[in-house]
């Protein structure tokens, strides 16, 4: 068995691992970074085909913590923040036959056909409703009791389903949304919460978090791809497979397969951003009863179908996409364009849109065949992107993620006891990764930042 001693092991180099290592090996500490995939990344991956530019996995993420803008500014260029166009503000929400705008302004709110009219009366009441008391709330109930049916049906549930691939009634309010979660705990209402959040004073590094949709030049891989190569290509070890760790007298011992023969990194720290399912495995130590709290984390499966569209003739596509409600029925979660957002994601005169398919609630979705989901797409280019009747995509390439989006459930509450509990148990193991802290590209560059400040 080969030996290596290191500060600090991380299991996973998805963002939140590669971060993770790239903000501990700028401390000086020795890193070592080990993934069972081929390639660095996790669910971050960018194609190139045909002309256009493509991702597999999360399309866009949102500046929402200062700590996004400090990573990339740390980057020197190396991986440039691209930030959406302005009219990526505009997004679309699916009802009847076709798309309508998501209102943003007061008198929009009021003619958008989206919302019932009494809905649209009663959200003048909001300030004035009483708090809920329910702390388990689900996402549905909540937004039902404070906003009306139609807004959850038309604004809450397409919005879970473009995060979370998430089913409302099942996704906990203050672990799913903790911000929106707050407004009504700390204010009373949304509306006068997202007052007075307004109002607040902010330094100048809170403006470092400027809610701008981004992505990065040339493709989102291009973020884990600098951030390993300024680890070093020989601190990421790729195809670690079979790892498992054992904690020492000081430290732990951390050994996988990798190139032919069984490798052991003994280290003071470990810190794993895997998924909730590969935990049992990888810590095989502790005891079952314990782990299973984290692995039962339910996983949205979703499909991502990348589309490119050469010659667009005089459909233009101007905003971020759409997004369909639930109660419409139809088998796609969004239509995302990308190359609306961001520069050259298609060829001059065409067009690359992503679809979003499957999630928590059409979870057999994953389970069509390809030929199955190219005609769906042919059909839906027709009927809900208005492209002529037959049109056939000139790229396509069908993703599909069986574990995509961890749904922040009732069970949430014991996974976090869980997870402080083997943290006070082990000193110096910590488990990060999406299991807490948030979803989406934000949560897990802000936890990065935590975790490195974990370790001296
Ligand atoms: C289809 C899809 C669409 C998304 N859309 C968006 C979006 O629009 N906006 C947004 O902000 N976020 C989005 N996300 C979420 C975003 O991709 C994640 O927040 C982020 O990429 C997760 O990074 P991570 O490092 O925490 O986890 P991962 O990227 O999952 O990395 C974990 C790594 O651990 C490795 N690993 C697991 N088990 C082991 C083991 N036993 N041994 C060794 N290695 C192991 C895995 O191979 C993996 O590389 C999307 C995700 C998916 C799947």
């Amino acid at each position: 068995m080969k030996e290596i001693i290191a500060d600090v092991t991380v299991i996973g180099a998805g963002l939140t691992g590669l971060t993770t290592a790239y903000l501990l090996s700028r401390k000086g500490l020795k890193v070592k970074v080990i993934d069972q995939n081929a390639w660095a990344g996790g669910q971050i991956k960018t194609f190139k085909e045909e002309g256009f530019v493509f991702e597999s996995g999360p399309n866009t993420g949102v500046v929402s913590y200062p700590e996004i803008t400090e990573l990339f500014q740390s980057l020197n260029g190396e991986c440039e923040l691209e930030n959406a166009r302005e009219s990526a503000k505009l997004r679309f929400i699916w009802k009847g036959n076709q798309f309508h705008l998501l209102p943003s302004g007061l008198t929009k709110s009021i003619t958008t056909p989206l919302f019932t009219l009494s809905d649209k009366i009663r959200i003048l009441g909001e300030p004035f409703r009483a708090k809920g008391t329910n702390p388990d709330e689900s996402v549905y109930d909540l937004a039902k009791r404070r906003l009306g049916k139609s807004f959850v049906d038309y604004a809450v549930d397409p919005f879970l389903s473009g995060v979370y691939a998430g089913n409302p009634q099942t996704l906990v309010t203050r672990y799913a949304l903790p911000k929106l979660y707050n407004l009504e705990q700390n204010y009373g209402s949304f509306i006068k919460g997202a007052i007075a959040k307004m109002k607040e004073p902010k330094t100048d590094r809170d403006k470092l978090a400027t809610k701008k949709v981004f992505s990065c030049k040339g493709g989102l891989d291009n973020l884990p791809l600098t951030l390993a190569n300024k680890i070093g290509k020989e601190n990421v070890l790729l195809n670690a497979k079979e790892a498992t760790i054992t904690p020492m007298e000081q430290g732990f011992d951390t050994t996988f397969n990798f190139e032919n023969e069984r490798i052991s990194i003994k280290s003071k720290n470990v810190i794993t951003t895997v998924g909730g399912y590969s935990i049992p495995r990888l810590l095989s130590f502790i005891d079952e009863q314990q782990t299973s709290s984290i692995s039962n984390l339910i996983y949205a499966p979703v499909m991502q179908v990348g589309v490119g569209i050469k010659n667009t003739g005089s459909l233009k596509f101007n905003g971020f996409g759409g997004l369909v409600p639930s109660c419409e029925k139809r088998d796609v979660l969004g239509i995302l364009y990308p190359s609306a957002c961001f520069e050259e994601r298609a060829p001059q005169d065409g067009a690359l849109f992503s679809f979003f398919i499957g999630g928590r609630m059409h979870a057999d979705m994953l389970n069509q065949t390809d030929e199955q989901i190219e005609s769906m797409i042919v059909k839906d280019l027709h009927t809900m992107l208005k492209f002529p009747q037959g049109t056939k995509p000139d790229m396509i390439r069908i993703f599909r993620h069986q574990q995509a989006i961890p749904q922040y459930e009732a069970s949430s509450g014991k996974r976090f006891e869980a997870i402080d509990n083997i943290q006070q148990q082990y000193k110096g193991l910590i488990l990060g990764g999406n299991i807490k802290g948030g979803i989406g590209m934000a949560d897990r560059i802000r936890q990065a930042f935590q975790l490195a400040e974990l370790i001296k």
